[in-house]
């Protein structure tokens, strides 16, 4: 009988396949970025939790990576004998394995006991998280441990940094001492149906459905859905579809031609009736006159911002979008382009000396358009928070605020954009010169973090700094450059030259 790793039990509570790939065919996953991203949020927010939970440093950390399996149970072994706080204990015992983030040492009427926290950097509990502390509970019970609570410590996304390297208020603990208790026969029985379908020699027989989501994307997703029938117009294209999407593919409808046209609004309906006939649906009139309220000059508008799990700046929440960058194009009553930006690499925050740039350059009046509104706008009203010295002039710019997308969304739509009205979508379809993908590295929202995260890293030489500030500059600024182009065929402002 072998021992499960506790991911890999999680894994069977996704999906049995799931659980019998990674055994037998590990070679098929493909982990996408954003699992890999995840992997690396939750080691930050594990070495906090150990400077939290051992202010005094005194605990031992157990790497099994370093020390091999035999050595970190050992080892747990020997720590468990002392009143020191473990990180990463290691526990094997009835047919599973697992390393706890956290062990903390306590004393119940002089006898030796210990709460176990497991440390997630989501900021709720999820279901799977009850599972997964059920799991740990199970298997350090199994193993002898005498446990006395346990708890899943979280990320607080109201609590604000208050820098000095003080993460104290960072996490929160939710207690689950008795629902982990009470599901050891539940988790025997994972145990015991893991144990039969890693043993079958045959892969198990599951379809591809909702649950390769849920809680994580599976990365084999791509094995399994091999053979299935491929959408030439897949029904996902339609906007709002939702649930209604699931439903459909349950009766065998995949494709957006087998969609029945009384099931569609009248937005769907005109991305099925050109998706289909392979034409450009534009409401010129329309769209000139839902941007004829708006005078010149105008202003075009794009922020790029970064989140940090762990706070790294005074001042800021977990999670905290944090502005960094701005893109302003400045069309004048005469009809010339001017373009500003703001960019700050330095590492420290960059929020007030951002906010006062954007102040500076937005002047008193005139539509300032972006794209999906609801970002830039909810960006400056947290600033105009944070800096009341600074909120009347940020408020005075959000009012003047005006969204492009609602506009593009009702006007126009091009086969290419499959359904979306990101800017990314519509801007090759309205103005095909313009490209994103052919500017140098940065090349969307993600790639801008990432390129900021390297560019503030003290490693950095100067030479890529300079490279990834101008690969962030020219990224912002078509944002920006592609709204004004965007505005001019909208707005049937053809004749100036921008
Ligand atoms: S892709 Fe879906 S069906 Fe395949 S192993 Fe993963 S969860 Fe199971």
């Amino acid at each position: 009988m072998r021992n499960f790793s506790k991911s890999k039990l999680l894994a069977f509570r996704q999906c049995p396949k799931r659980l019998w790939l990674e055994i037998h065919r590990p070679d098929l996953r493909i982990d996408t970025a954003a699992t890999q991203a995840s992997f690396q949020i939750g080691h930050q927010v594990g070495d906090i939790a150990q400077r939290i939970y051992d202010p005094a440093g005194l605990g031992a950390l157990i790497d099994v990576q370093t020390e091999g399996f035999s050595r970190a149970f050992e080892r747990t072994t020997e720590l468990l004998g002392t009143m020191l706080p473990i990180f990463e204990a290691g526990f094997v015992a009835g047919g599973a394995l697992a390393f706890a983030d956290v062990m903390l040492p306590d004393q119940v009427d002089g006898k030796q006991v210990w709460r176990m926290v497991e440390v997630k950097s989501s900021t709720s509990v999820k279901d799977y998280h009850r599972d997964d502390v059920a799991v740990q509970v199970f298997i350090a019970q199994s193993a002898g441990v005498p446990l006395q609570s346990v708890a899943l410590a979280y990320i607080d996304n109201f609590w604000t940094y208050p820098g000095n390297d003080d993460y104290s208020g960072l996490l929160v603990e939710a207690d689950l001492t008795a629902e982990a208790f009470s599901r050891t026969e539940e988790v025997k029985a994972w145990i015991t149906l893991a144990q039969l379908t890693s043993a079958s020699p045959a892969e198990p027989a599951i379809e591809t459905g909702a649950h390769c989501d849920v809680p994580y994307a599976c990365g084999f997703y791509d094995y399994c859905s091999r053979d299935e029938p491929k959408a030439q117009y897949p029904v996902y294209w339609l906007p709002y579809i939702g649930a209604k999407a699931q439903e459909l593919a349950a009766q065998g409808v995949i494709d957006l031609a087998d969609v029945p046209d009384d099931l569609l609004n009248p937005k769907q309906m005109r991305v099925k009736t050109h998706t289909l006939a392979n034409t450009v649906f534009f409401d010129a009139v329309g769209a000139a006159a839902d941007l004829a309220v708006h005078s010149l000059p105008a202003y075009f508008l794009d922020f790029e911002t970064i989140q940090f799990a762990v706070p790294i700046w005074q001042g800021t929440r977990p999670y905290q979008q944090n502005t960094f960058q701005f893109s302003l194009h400045t069309l004048s009553e005469a009809g010339q382009l001017e373009h500003t930006e703001f960019l700050d690499l330095s590492g420290g925050d960059p929020s007030e000396p951002f906010a006062q740039a954007l102040i500076a350059v937005c002047g008193q009046s005139g539509p300032v358009y972006v794209y999906n509104a609801a970002f830039e706008t909810s960006r400056m009203s947290e600033l105009a928070t944070r800096y009341p010295h600074l909120s009347a002039a940020l408020l005075a710019i959000n009012a003047r605020v005006v969204d492009l997308l609602p506009i593009a969304r009702d006007r126009y739509y091009h086969p290419s954009q499959q359904g979306s009205w990101s800017i990314k979508k519509v801007l090759p379809a309205v103005v095909p010169e313009l490209r994103y993908d052919a500017l140098d590295g940065v090349q969307d929202g993600g790639g801008a973090m990432e390129a900021f995260l390297e560019a503030i890293h003290p490693d950095t030489q100067a030479e890529r700094k300079s490279q990834i500030e101008q690969q962030l500059l020219a990224y912002c600024k078509l944002d920006t450059y592609a709204m004004v182009r965007l505005w001019q065929v909208f707005a049937g402002r053809t004749e100036l030259k921008l």
